[in-house]
């Protein structure tokens, strides 16, 4: 497939082939993460609970993992003069964008929020998550420049808004 054209679309990228936090889980049975709750079943991550806990295995999910290795699928570095003064309303629409993706897509979460020289850089730990919460920045805040860059294999999402 071209591989232009595969940026593209966000319907086209499948990372579960080749990020290694996803990969091993292909071959999964029932499996619950202790940290989290979040449960693996029929190939689906969902916080529902296991019907046959005592059956599952106990595995420590993907995105637990990242947050404990610090290493994130995505990042959104925001600079600009509008940035610092905004943080707090910046803040609100991160975190809400967090609870509105995490339900449906368990291993979406942020896993960090910090202060840059220019800006703030929040990092999460799926990539849907980090375009989902600069889409709704560049709504939210009208006359900002938003570049998103695909890296590693279309397994990290570098996404860069900057608005003055
Ligand atoms: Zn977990």
């Amino acid at each position: 497939m071209d591989k232009n054209r595969q940026s593209l679309s966000d319907k086209l990228i499948q990372p579960e082939f080749h990020d290694p936090y996803l990969k091993p889980w292909h071959e999964r049975g029932d499996t619950f993460c202790p940290q989290c709750g979040v449960t693996y079943q029929a190939g689906r991550w969902t916080w529902q609970h296991l019907a046959h806990k005592d059956k599952a295995e106990e595995e420590t999910c993907p995105a637990c993992r990242r947050i404990a290795e610090r290493v994130p699928a995505g990042q959104v570095t925001m600079s600009g003069s509008f940035v610092k003064p905004h943080s707090e309303e910046i803040c609100h629409i991160v975190r809400h964008a967090e609870e509105l993706e995490k339900p449906e897509h368990p291993l979406e979460r942020l896993m960090s929020i910090s202060d840059t020289a220019d800006g703030l850089l929040v990092t999460t730990t799926g990539m849907h998550l980090a375009k989902r919460l600069a889409h709704a920045l560049d709504e939210a805040f009208k006359g900002g420049e938003l570049h998103t860059h695909y890296k590693e294999e279309d397994c990290f999402v570098d996404i860069h808004w900057k608005r003055d």
